[in-house]
């Protein structure tokens, strides 16, 4: 098994020549910070809306290597969320969140048509799906009033995937998955060809106030612009003002080789993207090219919400991953797992992402995708886009903009509580796939999070 923090993903979309680091002082209309998914569609937003912008974008390392090139390839919207949002944030404004979200799906593949970018995506849905009597509550078995979320008994689940673990659950008709790298290259490449100047190989290392509007610097140059966007996902936790609105846990994923004979003895024809009901979840994908990638969001916590290290590449946590695969599809005992890789998460308080504004600067941040980035990225890179250029509209106003803020304990209380509440979830998840009752201690530290109403883990 070949284990690559950066996965097959990259590796097969054939990473691109590597850009020149920024050298000296520039000026910009706009600069982006990060290019992953967030950054370059925000870039692509700015362009869209003003053609003419100077929209310079600075990445520490390559585009598209972070999570935003090697994850599950879920493109899904919010549908699922409908519910927690209408108490947070009220009927009409959770509902116009979800409805944009949900036409984020459409948006995505309709780039990729447009632009002339292959990125494999596939809109089969999104089942959600019970693999224990006890997730059973967890996965709602119920249409979701509002929403396109359809109810669906164990046979209808197995009737998209003949998994002898799933049991009931529900079903999302407005997601899809891509090949997440071959989407990032393609927005990278497009955006260099619309005329956007793209550094890599840039860490910016400082953001402060100029009289033209603000000054990001990296070691060897520095960019002057109107507005900035930070959309560095995981490393947020390292901006100041959002230090203690983020925890960063991370997750695994393992990619058997070509088995088109077992996914064709599992019926699983129609591209679906399948999640369990855990809270540490499983998400299972076939690809174009007849493999499963079967992920695990159970991987550790980074001290001081800090990516790096083990929340790249966790070779227990695979070997964890590669088990669990074969719980779910027997059918693959003895199929070789090729390749598995990581990367970290950055989980809010609240499970869902924000874009909070840097005070008395033109600059903003978006973060706490919590492991669903890849759908609300596009959605996000429209708002951002439009705060930089200073274009308030019905996006900026939904309410992922400036919620109020929520925050989780300060270091090193929470990477010491989030760990020893991860092992409780891992105990007691395992537990329950195997028909046993959690031990009452296990099952009161796994209870915490929930009832501070708190999310550190996917
Ligand atoms: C294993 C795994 C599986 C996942 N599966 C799914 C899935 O199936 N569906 C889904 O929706 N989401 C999934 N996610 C989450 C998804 O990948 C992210 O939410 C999404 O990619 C976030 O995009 P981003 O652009 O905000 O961040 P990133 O892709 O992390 O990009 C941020 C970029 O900022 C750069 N950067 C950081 N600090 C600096 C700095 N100081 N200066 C300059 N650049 C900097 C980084 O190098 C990076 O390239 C998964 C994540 C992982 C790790």
């Amino acid at each position: 098994m070949l284990h690559d923090a950066h996965g097959l993903w990259i590796a097969d979309a054939g990473s691109p020549e590597v850009l020149a680091a920024l050298e000296g002082d520039h000026s910009a209309d706009v600069v982006v910070v990060g290019g992953g998914f967030t950054g370059l569609w925000t870039a692509w937003h700015v362009l869209a809306a003003e053609p003419d912008a100077d929209v310079v974008v600075l990445e520490g390392g390559r585009c598209g290597h972070g999570p935003s090139g090697r994850n599950g390839g879920f493109v899904t919207g919010m549908d699922l969320s409908l519910p927690a949002l209408r108490e947070e944030s009220g009927d009409a404004a959770a509902e116009a969140w979800v409805a944009a979200a949900r036409e984020t799906v459409d948006a995505v593949g309709e780039w990729c048509e447009t632009e002339g970018v292959d990125a494999w995506y596939r809109k089969g849905g999104e089942l959600v799906v019970s693999t224990a009597p006890a997730q059973d509550g967890g996965v709602g078995v119920e249409a979701i009033d509002g929403t396109n979320v359809l109810a669906c008994s164990a046979d209808e689940a197995r009737g998209h995937c003949r998994s002898p673990v799933f049991r009931a659950g529900v079903f999302v008709p407005a997601a899809a998955t891509v090949h997440p790298a071959r989407l990032a290259f393609g927005l990278r490449e497009r955006l260099l060809a619309r005329g956007a100047r793209i550094y890599e190989g840039s860490r910016v290392t400082g953001l402060r106030p100029v009289p033209e509007g603000l000054s990001v610097r990296t070691a060897s140059g520095q960019v002057r612009a109107r507005a900035a966007v930070f959309a560095v996902c995981a490393s947020s936790g390292t901006l100041k003002p959002l230090r203690n609105r983020l925890t960063v846990s991370s997750s695994h994923i393992v990619c058997t080789e070509p088995v088109p004979d077992v996914i064709e003895q599992l019926g699983w024809d129609g591209g679906e993207a399948i999640t369990d009901g855990r809270a540490l979840l499983h998400y299972t994908r076939t690809t174009r090219d007849g493999r499963i990638v079967f992920g695990w969001a159970g991987g550790r916590m980074a001290a001081g919400a800090r990516p790096g290290g083990r929340m790249e590449i966790d070779p227990g946590v695979v070997g964890q991953v590669g088990r669990d695969l074969v719980r779910m599809f027997p059918q693959l005992e003895g199929r070789a797992i090729a390749h598995a890789w990581g990367g970290p998460i950055d989980v809010s308080p609240t499970h869902r992402p924000a874009i909070v504004g840097v005070r008395g600067l033109s600059a903003w941040a978006a973060f706490g995708y919590t492991g669903n980035g890849v759908g609300p990225s596009h959605l996000f890179g429209r708002a951002l886009a439009a705060l930089a250029l200073d274009r308030r509209d019905p996006v900026t106003r939904l309410p992922f903009v400036d919620p109020p803020p929520k925050r989780v304990p300060p270091e090193p209380l929470r990477v010491a509580g989030a760990t020893v509440i991860r092992r409780a979830l891992i105990r007691k998840e395992a537990a329950e796939e195997a028909g046993r009752r959690p031990d009452p201690v296990t099952a009161g530290i796994a209870a915490v999070p929930r009832l501070l109403g708190l999310h550190i883990v996917r």
